[in-house]
């Protein structure tokens, strides 16, 4: 695979993959770091280290209520916990400090940031980059779907998260930065977390699955640098944000490669012709070198674009990699932008991520006290490569369930796995993650080269047909019954002969797996719907903390798991 990645270049990609070198930060040697990482996970299961361990005997008073390991969007149940009182301690292997690189959300989305009062409305503002509208979803020979306020803000991670910092440190907080977590020992009555002083990256990105995003470097702030060597934190919980690659999460998954992963390459740049418009999802080519490649794009900044090129596939030793996906995205970008040339664009930054998924998602509690959020809990569709998103939608749950688990004391594994629930809705999107990977058997590859745009492009038309209401949940990481039983139906009737064809193509093993989690849709989605009136009968009932807990999470779980917030 790394042979394929040197050898076939024509001289117009060469020439611009080039251009990369000269952005700040050597996005070529992380570039290279990804792939070779990439290379790794392709390999098959891997053996991981132990970083979690049990021990029999009692902890005694600890220190923290809390203990958040990662800072990205570990800040977020950072502030809330510590606004609420609790005692919170996170620790960074870098500086507590957000990417450049916006992050891409709707505005109905950020409102939890507020209903929680995490941040000030007007810093919130603050960190709002750009707005823009509409958004297309577009594929190879179909017309153009239109919506609007979805993806349709840049957030500044860097804004965001220094605002959540002092708000986290106003509260109470404490953030030892520059500091590693190395080892989790959890007792019966508390949690250990050893430290030691990092040598790792000088910031913290907010890297999603690479820890690379190009030209951004040390700005080396030094604040609140933990001035101690190695030292042991101890908590009664902690909570796991160290991202897709958390050595925690590793463990918790005994090192196995995902069941599917999304690429992603692209840059952020100046020198487009403005517009105003974004595209979630675009392709402009069919099916090319094992792989359907998609664009998407979003205004940026004041007046840059960033645009990205992403397709899906599974771990296997003859998967592409991120230099392959890097050399498609300079050959087709002029075309896709409209650009005579690629002279005219500056690269501000690189881009680049592969983000694993796995079928058996979230992770589950794998002990005690310990409880995984954001990229390392997989509590985000396969579809998607919208953790920050993600972890928006779950926030008033993940908030409330924590504050009530910390409060009746339900801190032990049974009792974590209610703040990670199945969740159908994310389940049944497996299905279009897997029909949208090129399988590396030769009649799959050299097969007709537009099925995937012909399936596309035919779901979103009739989507189209029904309007906001059938769209919007897909579009949003939020599949609800409903509409997808509609969109299933239309298609099933105005297009037999497409179905016909799809069905053998995922074949019977996809289709078997899939029918449960629907069914499960089913059940959540009825089962949603009464929860005001189970509610109402739950209230007067007697119950302990233990059991209000209990029975409040599992409410919120059918509403969430149905695709409703
Ligand atoms: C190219 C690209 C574009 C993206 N665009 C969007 C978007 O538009 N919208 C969106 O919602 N999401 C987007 N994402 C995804 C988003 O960036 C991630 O979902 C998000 O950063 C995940 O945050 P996290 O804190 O879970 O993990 P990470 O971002 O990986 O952060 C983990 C944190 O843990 C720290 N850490 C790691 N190991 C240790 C250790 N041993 N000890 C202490 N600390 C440790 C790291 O320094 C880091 O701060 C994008 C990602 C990429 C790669």
């Amino acid at each position: 695979m790394g042979d394929r990645a040197g050898a076939g270049r024509d001289w117009e990609a060469r020439r611009w993959y080039s251009k990369l070198a000269q952005v700040p930060g050597d996005p070529l040697a992380g570039l290279g770091r990804a792939d070779d990482r990439w290379r790794r996970w392709c390999q098959g299961p891997r053996s991981v280290p132990e970083v979690v361990r049990d021990r029999p005997e009692p902890l005694g008073a600890v220190d923290w209520d809390v203990v958040i390991c990662g800072g990205t969007l570990g800040i977020f149940v950072g502030v809330a916990l510590a606004r609420a009182g609790w005692r919170v301690a996170i620790v960074e292997r870098g500086a507590l400090r957000g990417r450049e690189q916006e992050w891409n959300i709707a505005r109905a989305e950020l409102r939890s940031l507020l209903d929680l009062n995490l941040l000030e409305a007007a810093d919130l503002e603050a960190a709002i980059a750009r707005e823009f509208n509409p958004v297309r979803v577009q594929f190879s020979g179909f017309e153009p779907v239109w919506v609007k306020n979805i993806l349709n803000l840049g957030v500044s991670p860097a804004k965001l998260i220094a605002s959540l910092r002092q708000q986290f440190l106003r509260h109470g907080g404490q953030l030892f930065e520059q500091t590693a977590v190395t080892a989790v020992t959890v007792h019966p009555d508390g949690i250990a977390i050893a430290t030691q002083p990092s040598t790792g990256p000088a910031i913290a990105q907010g890297q999603g699955a690479t820890g690379a995003y190009g030209n951004e470097h040390s700005q080396g702030n030094g604040a609140i640098a933990n001035p101690n060597p190695s030292q042991v934190l101890t908590s009664r919980l902690a909570i796991d944000a160290m991202g897709h690659f958390s050595p925690i999460a590793q463990q918790g998954r005994q090192g196995r490669a995902p069941d599917g992963v999304c690429l992603v390459v692209g840059t952020c740049a100046s020198g487009f012709v403005v517009n105003d418009t974004a595209d979630l999802m675009v392709s402009t080519t069919g099916i090319a070198d094992g792989r359907q490649a998609f664009w998407e794009a979003f205004p940026a900044g004041d007046r840059d674009r960033t645009t990205y090129r992403f397709a899906y596939c599974r771990p296997t030793p003859d998967a592409f990699t991120l230099h392959d996906l890097f050399e498609d995205y300079f050959q087709n970008l002029s075309t896709y932008q409209g650009l005579e040339d690629l002279d005219n664009l500056i690269y501000k930054r690189a881009l680049f991520g592969f983000f694993p998924s796995y079928r058996d998602s979230p992770l589950q509690p794998f002990c005690d006290r310990l409880l995984a959020i954001g990229d390392s809990s997989g509590l985000q569709s396969p579809l998607s490569f919208g953790g920050f998103g993600a972890l928006l939608r779950h926030l008033p749950r993940l908030v409330a369930g924590l504050q009530d688990a910390l409060t009746a004391d339900c801190l032990d594994r049974a009792d974590l796995a209610h703040l990670l629930p199945y969740q159908p809705n994310l389940a049944v999107t497996w299905l279009f993650q897997q029909a949208m990977v090129v399988d590396p058997s030769p009649r799959d590859r050299n097969g007709n080269p537009d099925r995937i745009n012909q399936l596309l492009g035919t779901v979103f038309a009739e989507m189209a047909t029904g309007g906001d209401r059938v769209l919007r949940p897909f579009l949003q990481d939020a599949v609800q019954f409903g509409a997808l039983t509609e969109t299933l139906a239309r298609i099933t009737v105005a297009h037999p002969i497409l179905t016909a064809t799809l069905l053998p193509q995922l074949g019977p093993i996809a289709l078997a797996r899939w029918l449960p989690h629907y069914g499960a849709l089913a059940t959540y989605s009825a089962i949603a719907h009464l929860t005001p009136a189970l509610r109402a009968i739950a209230a007067p009932l007697p119950l302990s903390p233990t059991q209000h807990y209990h029975l409040k999470q599992q409410l919120a779980n059918w509403r969430y798991g149905a695709g409703h917030e």
